[in-house]
């Protein structure tokens, strides 16, 4: 049966029962598989049936993890990963080779940062930003070795967006691979295969596992590329534990309604915070406020769990402010049903040079708050008496 809507696809997907008849999928904690007989195991080798041979190729929780975010994103076909790191690894690992370019908005996670600028350098990959405001000048920055344009909307930490349709258009004129980490929008409110993606990553970490509790990320897209990133990866082993994919499975059983609090309650937060006087500006998607607030309307069904906002005072004032909050939780996680407060500046951030920082839209006094599901009076009450 065609399963039309996003809730039910992610309650509906469900590997084949077994002969228990179980109603919820197994979890099924095996390293390899048997084989009928020689011939059996001859085809299975040679590709030539498609069945699990050993679990760092395929398992039956990891391809109903896959299968659920390829319906929710309208890919073709995926990977599970270990972490969303090892998803965004390896895609790249897998797609480039050496002395290739990467053109990537500024504004992307941390550790990718660490991974464009660090690490494929010793393959001579090497790369170009450009900042959330000059999308115009990406075209100067495509070299005959650029293969891929690289972003993430709404960025981290400063919730700026980015028009995917615009980037799905130069790369599509200019040939490149277009890959998007989903990760803040999740699939349930964006899906950038629509406006031109042709990969599609998430932590699985953050909104779809939303309890805190494992690690997982996937890559999904156009079957070409996944064949060569599925082949690269069942050979370097990135992959998923069944046990993570069976949490991260049943997790998106119950993403669109948690999602669905998270964006109430982030609303109710960044309207608050909007009033409060020691505040300079908040941003958020779907507030009027954002600077592309119709661009968020038109990507996103709606604003995400990320509240940013920049306290009077500088980075001493962040500092203060994140000594005096009671029960929101200090911590480098975010898209969890608990809320979250950090201070880039001073720390995620710290390391990086103030001037490129800036670049980003981490001044000194910017806060993010990733909003969780604990009653929304009780959020603005602890951010209160911390402004306070
Ligand atoms: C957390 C995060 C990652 C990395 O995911 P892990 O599961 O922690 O490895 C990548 N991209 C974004 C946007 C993230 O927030």
């Amino acid at each position: 049966m065609n399963l039309k809507h996003t809730e039910t696809q992610a309650i509906r997907t469900q590997i084949e029962r077994s002969q228990f008849l179980e109603h919820s999928s197994p979890l099924y904690l095996t390293s390899s598989y048997v084989f009928e007989d020689a011939e059996d195991m001859r085809a299975s080798f040679a590709d030539e049936k498609q069945r699990n041979i050993y679990s760092r190729y395929s398992n039956p929780n990891t391809s109903e993890f896959v299968e659920k975010i390829c319906l929710m994103e309208g890919a073709e076909r995926g990977y599970a990963f270990a972490s969303g790191m090892s998803a965004v690894f390896s895609t790249f690992a897998a797609l480039l080779n050496a002395d290739d370019h990467i053109v990537s908005c500024r504004s992307i996670f941390g550790s990718t940062q660490t991974l464009f600028n660090n690490i494929l350098p010793k393959w001579n990959i090497s790369n170009s930003y450009f900042k959330i405001d000059e999308l115009d000048t990406i075209e100067s920055l495509i070299q005959p070795n650029t293969k891929v344009i690289y972003a993430e909307s709404p960025t981290n930490p400063a919730v700026d967006i980015l028009d995917l349709q615009r980037l799905g258009d130069i790369a599509k004129k200019h040939g490149l691979i277009f890959i998007i980490d989903n990760c803040f929008a999740t699939p349930y409110l964006q899906q950038p295969i629509k406006f031109g993606a042709d990969l599609v990553i998430h932590s699985a970490t953050k909104l779809i596992d939303g309890q805190g509790r494992v690690l997982g990320g996937v890559t999904v897209g156009s079957s070409e590329l996944i064949q060569k990133i599925y082949l690269f990866s069942r050979n370097t082993g990135p992959a998923l534990s069944p046990f993570n994919a069976w949490i991260l499975s049943k997790s998106l059983e119950t993403l669109p309604v948690r999602v669905d609090r998270h964006c109430d309650n982030a609303l109710k937060v960044a309207t608050f915070l909007e009033s409060h006087g020691n505040v300079n500006f908040v941003k958020y998607p779907f507030l009027k406020s954002h600077p592309q607030y119709e661009l968020a309307k038109k990507q996103m069904s709606q604003g995400g769990t990320i509240v940013a906002f920049e306290i009077k005072g500088g980075i001493e004032a962040g500092r203060k402010f994140l000594n005096a909050i009671q029960l929101l939780s200090l911590s480098a996680n975010l898209g969890d049903t608990r809320s979250i407060v950090t201070h880039p500046a001073s720390t995620t951030h710290a390391k990086i040079p103030e001037d490129i920082r800036l670049q980003t839209g981490i001044t000194g006094g910017l806060i993010r708050v990733s909003v969780g599901l604990e009653h929304p009076e009780d959020i603005i009450n602890d951010l209160k008496q911390a402004l306070n």
